[in-house]
């Protein structure tokens, strides 16, 4: 699944290729995606100027100057510039031209999104109610700490509450936690301030060490064979169940938290 980091290194990849370029045709192949793309895309956009690619959490937003197309990858989605004319193949549901490129969207899994927004894309329903950016100064020990006071729930699940810090998914969250030596299942409200803020700094370190594994890749947006080009990192605990913990060789243990798998160090992490 795509992750923040892929999403972002996405915006750098089309940007160059987008920014203010003038649309010349939209063509949807599927509209049944996560929710229908809207029918009349081709109309609402062609011949509008892309003024800028912003990124808020996971979603990208093209800002239409009369409007904001937000994208999505959902489970599988992947985000390629190809020649306009290249023949599509049966995952890419939606081109959006711009003379003689495209950029493609390829989503086997269709849980992606393209949406039309008109008005402050803040306020759409999917975007109004998240949290802080991880990546921006914002995101600080001091607000974790804020947000933890009186909460009983597990630290690793108030990390990946959208509503607190917007888009840090399972695995940056298993890494983050594992960086500043938390426990996944320790109590929000138990983590001082100085752990929090050890806690905000892992994360931050985790997605920009992300970000500069994925930034070599940049030069695969302007090719076509398919691949979606999810970082293969080097995780500490992620998906490590059993083997030995890089830091200190004790077996990496997996539990389940929120339906979702958390890995951990039981010697590094208390
Ligand atoms: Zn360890």
């Amino acid at each position: 699944m795509p992750e923040l980091p892929e999403v972002e290194i996405t915006r750098l990849g089309l940007e160059p290729h987008l920014r203010r370029r003038k649309i010349t045709g939209v063509i949807v192949r599927h509209r049944a995606l996560r929710w229908p793309v809207p029918r009349n895309l081709d109309a609402i956009l062609r011949g509008e100027r892309i003024r800028a690619i912003a990124r808020r959490a996971k979603y990208l937003l093209l800002d239409c100057g009369k409007g904001t197309l937000i994208l999505h990858l959902g489970m599988s989605g992947s985000l390629r510039i190809v020649p306009s004319t290249e023949a599509p193949g049966p995952y890419d549901h939606f081109d959006l031209s711009v003379g003689d490129i495209a950029v493609r969207l390829r989503d086997p899994r269709r849980f992606g999104a393209v949406l039309w927004h008109v008005g402050d894309p803040s306020r759409h329903p999917l975007l109004a109610h998240l949290g802080v950016e991880p990546l921006s100064s914002a995101f600080t020990g001091r607000c974790l700490y804020a947000a933890a006071r009186g909460r009983r729930i597990p630290i690793k699940q108030l990390l990946m509450d959208h509503r607190l810090v917007a888009g840090v998914g399972n695995i940056y969250a298993n890494e983050s936690l594992f960086r500043a030596r938390i426990h996944p299942r320790t109590a929000a409200h138990r983590l001082a301030l100085g752990r929090c803020e050890r806690l905000a700094a892992a994360v931050r370190a985790t997605l920009a060490d992300a970000l500069a594994a994925g930034g070599s890749s940049l030069r695969d947006f302007v090719r076509s064979d398919g691949s979606p080009g999810y970082f293969q990192s080097q995780y500490f605990v992620y998906d490590r169940a059993g083997l030995p913990c890089r830091v200190c060789g004790r077996p990496i243990r997996r539990i389940v938290q929120g339906a979702r798998a958390s890995f951990y160090c039981p010697g590094c992490q208390r």
